[in-house]
């Protein structure tokens, strides 16, 4: 109890990351608000259950129609609490959410149904089988900052749409978006106790963990997510874990110089590289490695950084100074290891405290920290090969495995390639923007995590699944119960050479001398 209180009294503030202006603050959620939260979702839970996929759709559809009415607004808090463009709030959070109310009304049936499930087993032709998809229960949610908005939506509303109640703990920076969010699905219909935000802390998080929720998706870090696998493991909670990245792009000797420049620098800058899928190393080939960095500088010296409020800002702050601070260590010991700068490669203390100059940076190689660690900042490490198979084995030299993108005009190629890299999504010619697809399964291999997200996959992660048999002879006891004896081991033998024996003459032999089975009455 004195532990609770200690948690309960302690405050996370949300603030502009462009100003440092004071926001608001919350109390972070302790342990005994959280395990009350679960208990009230769980008992309003069976009720959202009952209520149907139908109307839970019809619900959905409802929140989709009061978001783009109000997009303008959540925009704006977004950019207010997280920093990034006004442009990125509409297109990579708003359109994102919309989208995946889009799939989820046009899909959800189809993946949540039931399915009769055909038996190819001769021993068990006299059953019929079906897939059953339940819901967990109450899933708990644990979210970062960096998507404050796409994230915790697009697994809230698969896990509603499923017939789950959600337990949402938003990042520290990101708690007035989160309660945004709660608000939009309230006002179309989800009851208050099925959809929770409860702000706080990294122990707020852990007392959700601890709560008895039924399933945890977690997005985050690396570190964060092992502790997580820790105590999810010592209970046995299911989890989906969407860590971090250090996606490689790979230009090949064939790639248009100029549309793959414009893509690193998108990939490698968009949400000032607080991207879990954003360009973190770029491998270009010897022939195009001079002309691709001339146009990734002289693209890099066109943007304009600043507040996200501004609509003619292309990079904003990033989300606090510890941030800064990673990145410019990451910047430091690239150069102190013979990295060239070519842009940017310092912080703008002009801007405020928040922001770091896009940077593009030569001549880096596998032993610097920028091509091994997360530096989730805008830097852009760019470093030449020779050979295809030289670029995937660097594409691979990674603890790392959530994305990746290779740049050709042979699609072909680029197919071929995606195949040989491990990653969770490969993309060809673009990058970062699979995760605007509704349809495209988001998540990682290595320490990128385990799990999908979105489409088919993610709403997959969102039921239990369950087999129901139904045996259509119920009055005739089976011949494999008990009752053995030498002939109906004989028999049994017989009945595995009438299906896989090679010869059709072995298996007629075998249908003749298994024939008995049919007729055969067990003892007990
Ligand atoms: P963190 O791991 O620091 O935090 C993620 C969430 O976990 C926050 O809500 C945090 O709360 C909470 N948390 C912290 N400690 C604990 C704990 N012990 N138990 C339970 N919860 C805890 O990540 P960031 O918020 O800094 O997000 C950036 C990271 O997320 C990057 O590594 C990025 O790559 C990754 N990411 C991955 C994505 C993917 O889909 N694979 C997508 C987006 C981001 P608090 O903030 O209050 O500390």
């Amino acid at each position: 109890m004195t532990n609770d209180l200690q948690i309960a009294a302690r405050k996370v503030a949300s603030r502009n990351p462009a100003t440092l202006e004071v926001l608001r603050e919350f109390e972070c959620a302790g342990e005994a608000v959280i395990r009350e939260a679960v208990s009230r979702a769980q008992n309003a839970q069976a009720a959202w259950s009952r209520l149907g996929l139908r109307k839970r759709i019809f619900v959905l559809r409802e929140f989709q129609r009061l978001l783009h009415g109000r997009q303008a607004q959540v925009a704006r808090l977004i950019t207010h609490e997280v920093g990034k463009p006004i442009a990125e709030a509409v297109a990579t959070e708003i359109l994102v959410v919309l989208d995946a109310v889009r799939f989820l009304v046009e899909n959800s049936y189809q993946c949540l149904r039931d399915e009769q499930l055909p038996h190819g087993s001769v021993a068990m032709k006299a059953k019929t089988g079906q897939i059953v998809r339940e819901p967990y229960g109450v899933i708990g949610i644990i979210s970062p900052w960096n998507y404050p908005f796409s994230i915790p939506a697009t697994e809230g509303l698969a896990a509603l749409a499923a017939g789950n109640a959600v337990v949402l703990k938003p990042s520290e920076w990101s708690s007035l978006v989160a309660l945004e969010l709660a608000s939009l699905l309230h006002q179309a219909g989800v009851p208050e106790n099925v959809f929770q935000v409860f702000p706080g802390d990294g122990a707020t998080g852990e007392a959700l963990t601890k709560a008895p929720i039924d399933k945890l998706i977690f997005t985050g870090s690396a570190a964060t997510g092992r502790r997580i696998a820790q105590v999810a493991g010592s209970r046995l909670l299911p989890v989906v874990l969407e860590l971090g990245g250090k996606d490689p792009m790979l230009v090949l000797e064939d790639a248009n110089v100029e549309v793959a420049s414009s893509g690193a620098v998108w990939g490698g800058f968009v949400n000032a590289g607080q991207a879990c899928l954003s360009v973190e190393r770029c491998y270009v080939h010897r022939r195009l490695y001079e002309p691709f960095l001339g146009a990734c500088v002289r693209k890099t010296l066109q943007l304009r950084v600043g507040n996200g409020l501004n609509p003619e800002t292309d990079v904003g702050p990033l989300i606090h100074e510890r941030q800064v601070r990673v990145v410019d260590e990451h910047v430091q010991d690239a150069l102190i290891h013979g990295a060239r700068v070519l842009a940017g490669g310092h912080a703008l203390p002009e801007l405020g405290p928040n922001f770091f100059a896009p940077t593009v940076l030569a001549d880096v190689t596998h032993e610097m920290r920028i091509m091994r660690e997360e530096t989730f900042g805008p830097v852009l490490p760019v470093m030449a090969f020779e050979r295809e198979e030289e670029a995937i084995q660097l594409a691979n030299d990674s603890d790392y495995g959530l994305g990746a993108s290779v740049w050709t005009r042979d699609r072909r190629r680029g197919e071929r390639v995606a195949r040989q890299i491990q990653a969770g999504a490969v993309m060809v010619n673009d990058a970062v923007s699979c995760f605007g697809i509704a349809e495209a399964p988001h998540g990682g291999m290595k320490a990128s995590g385990l799990g999908r997200s979105h489409g088919r996959f993610g709403l997959e992660e969102m039921v239990r699944v369950k087999y129901v048999d139904s045996d259509r002879l119920p009055g005739l006891r089976k011949v494999w119960w008990y009752g053995y004896g030498e002939a109906f081991g004989r028999q049994m033998a017989a009945f595995l050479d009438l299906q896989f024996a090679r010869s059709v003459v072995d298996r007629m032999k075998g249908a003749l001398r298994s024939a008995r089975l049919l007729s055969r009455k067990g003892k007990l």
